[in-house]
């Protein structure tokens, strides 16, 4: 017999939206109920979802960043070693785009550490060019980039150089995001620009980070915020505690919390890609088939921008198995 809120929410299934009284129901499900919630995301993302979505990215500069983001290795805010090097050559990001393309990914995203550059900054203008050269070469791949927070003129430019998607997550839910970012900018700024990227009919690719000590209601308000900003794309992290970090000694999610969250996401974003991101090899280990199961029809692939992931020809391999998700 399956739950009063399973029940309720098997609506989602026809079509219809998923109130917030069923969601606020199903974050209270565990043990075998939970595996009915399972089953019934995976349904949902079967009907709206299918199709599977792998990305790449190039860390194209890292490190030494002014902003104080309480989990990240790149910011100059905390103790933690990460790699620091400036703007990469255009070569080098046309490389790490064929490699890309080579290996499978519909999508390749230049990535950059910072808080976001004035339309006329020299390096913006260069990841510019490079977004030409991208195109130019590999006209087939979807570019994105994410450079932090942007300005209307920012967000248009990257769409008339042919940028098509955007990352900027909000990572918590908003109410809380003092606690993760603590003075360098706001949740506000971030929706902000969210929304000048989707005045430039940028697609948006905006998530969050399950293990940084939110409660699973938190959880909930993020994929609200999330459908509220109508974002295209949502990249679900697990932390993966920097030492250094002030989160270092943070207390991991369990699987079953993972698990919960990634089909609550799908429940309220039926028709999103939902992406498993960071965490996934090294967090969810033997529960990455499982996870892969509860909602989300894509994941980022072959590396993250300060820990590594798997190849990629691995998580192909994977989707392969998993037999429903048809890779290409
Ligand atoms: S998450 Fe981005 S903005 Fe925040 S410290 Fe790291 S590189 Fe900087």
């Amino acid at each position: 017999m399956l739950h009063e809120s399973i029940l309720s929410a098997y609506k989602v299934l026809e079509g219809a939206e998923l109130d917030r009284e069923t969601a606020a129901a199903l974050l209270r499900l565990k043990g075998p109920d939970l595996l009915d919630l399972i089953s019934l995301a995976n349904k949902v993302r079967l009907r709206f979802a299918a199709e599977p979505h792998l990305c790449s990215i190039v860390n194209a500069k890292s490190g030494a960043c002014p902003e104080d983001c309480r989990y990240c290795a790149q910011s100059l805010a905390n103790d933690a070693p990460s790699e620091v090097f400036p703007l990469v050559s255009e070569e080098t990001i046309l490389a790490a785009a064929g490699a890309a393309r080579e290996n499978g990914a519909l999508c390749f995203c230049i990535v950059t550490s910072g808080r976001g550059y004035p339309e006329e900054n020299f390096e913006f203008r260069r990841i510019l060019a490079a977004a030409d050269a991208v195109r130019a070469r590999y006209p087939d791949l979807n570019l994105g980039a994410s450079l932090g927070n942007l300005s209307g003129a920012t967000a248009r430019a990257l769409a008339d150089h042919g940028v098509t998607f955007y990352n900027h997550n909000l990572q918590v839910n908003p109410a809380r995001y003092g606690d993760l970012v603590a003075t360098t900018h706001g949740a506000a700024e971030r929706m902000e620009t969210i929304r000048h990227l989707k005045a430039c009919s940028v697609r948006v690719c905006s998530g969050g980070i399950f293990g940084l000590g939110e409660s699973a209601e938190d959880r909930l308000e993020l994929a609200l915020a999330l459908k509220a900003l109508d974002v295209d794309v949502v990249p679900l992290n697990v932390l993966i505690p920097i030492p250094g970090t002030p989160l270092q000694d943070q207390d991991a999610v369990t699987m079953p919390e993972v698990a919960k969250a990634l089909a609550l996401f799908r429940l309220v974003l039926p028709r999103k890609v939902i992406k498993f991101a960071a965490g996934r090899e090294t967090r969810c280990r033997d529960f990455q088939g499982l996870l892969l199961l509860s909602g989300p029809n894509g994941f980022l692939t072959g590396g993250y921008l300060t820990t590594r992931g798997r190849p990629v020809a691995e998580d192909r391999s994977l989707l392969h198995e998993l037999g429903e998700f048809d890779a290409r």
